[in-house]
């Protein structure tokens, strides 16, 4: 930590200073500028108390971090990009991956003919929700544990790997067995123990960004990931909760150039929770591969106008592979096959 005294203050008052520093297990240093003195307080902030009630103290004027709270994350740690493999599919790399599927696992017959369709069209990876965090408690609240054998069953008919939101705590075993990548919703993003107990599982983890969440903020909830000994994760942009309602989110693709300066870990775009709007994918697609995102999850429906949950915003079979097509020579712009 960084403090920073106010002009003009006394020895005693810096001696205080300096003392308070040492008492908490820091050690300072001192440099003395013309106008002002600055305390560089060196030590482990996870194991001693936190300098920054410093900044209470009337003869401080700041109290600032030196290093940033995530590391394992960070670009500086590992300066070149990370890749994420599961069942051989890589994403991260050369190659640019599309997660397609329905919002919900709804029946068997909807599921298998969705996989089907959009692994002819050319995703590499089923996603599927069993547990579904639903605004409303009388919405439709997932298959549960009968979705995730059906995710199961399209994995074996496609040869597709599977991805499925981990809800709970309680169910991260259960789900594990059957997902090969674990997502992290919106509402559980700083859920931390969730994050843990799904770092534990060694799965891939799809870090959806809460819809509130600053991007410093998304970071330290990536680093739980990797701190604790899971190395495979992907950030996923979903959108943000803004002032305007055209839109049910405001995608923010802004966000992928960012990350990419930020991380070094892959980052998907998610355009179908991030407009809600099955007409605006397409764009949204396009607009993600420019900005450099490594994957899209793309949300698909047999019917979308009887689906149980996020209608508007899913794409038909047809309309996925026109999707397909349309974004291919978006894809070649951007260096990726
Ligand atoms: C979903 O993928 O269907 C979903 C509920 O995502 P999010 O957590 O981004 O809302
Ligand atoms: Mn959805």
């Amino acid at each position: 930590m960084i403090i920073v005294l106010k002009p003009h203050t006394s020895k005693k008052d810096e001696t205080a200073v300096l003392r308070e520093i040492r008492k908490l297990g820091y050690t300072p240093h001192v440099m003395r500028g013309v106008a002002r003195t600055v305390v560089g307080a060196i030590g482990d902030e996870r194991t001693h108390a936190s300098l920054e009630a410093l900044s209470t103290w009337p003869q401080v004027e700041s109290v600032m971090p030196i290093q940033k709270k995530y590391k394992l994350v960070s670009r500086e740690a590992h300066p070149c990009d990370s890749t994420v493999t599961t069942r051989g599919v890589m994403i991260g790399g050369k190659k640019f991956q599309v997660m397609a599927g329905p919002c919900s696992v709804e029946s068997e017959d909807q599921l298998i003919r969705t996989a089907v369709a959009v692994k002819e069209a050319g995703a590499t990876i089923l996603r599927g929700g069993a547990f579904k965090p639903r605004t409303s408690p009388y919405e439709f609240q997932g298959l549960g544990e009968k979705g995730l054998k059906l995710l199961a069953k399209a994995r074996r008919e496609t040869g597709l790997p599977v991805v499925t939101e981990l809800l709970s705590e309680n169910h991260t075993e259960l789900v594990a067995e059957y997902a090969d990548i674990l997502q992290i919703g919106t509402r559980n993003a700083q859920n931390f123990q969730l994050l843990i107990a799904a770092a534990k599982t060694g799965k891939p983890i799809l870090l959806k960004r809460g819809m509130s969440m600053r991007v410093e903020e998304w970071l330290h909830a990536g680093e739980y990931i990797v701190a604790n000994n899971n190395p495979n994760l992907l950030f996923c942009e979903r959108g943000i909760r803004t002032f305007e309602n055209y839109t049910r989110n405001t995608l923010d693709l802004s966000v992928v150039p960012i990350l990419k300066r930020e991380t070094h870990a892959p980052v998907v775009v998610d355009p179908s929770q991030g407009t809600g709007r099955s007409a605006l994918v397409t764009a949204m697609c396009k607009g993600a591969i420019a900005m450099g995102a490594d994957a899209l999850i793309i949300e698909v429906h047999p019917n979308p106008a009887e689906a149980w949950s996020d209608g508007a915003q899913q794409v038909t079979l047809e309309g996925f592979k026109t999707l397909m097509q349309d974004i291919r020579p978006f894809i070649t712009a951007a260096g990726r096959e």
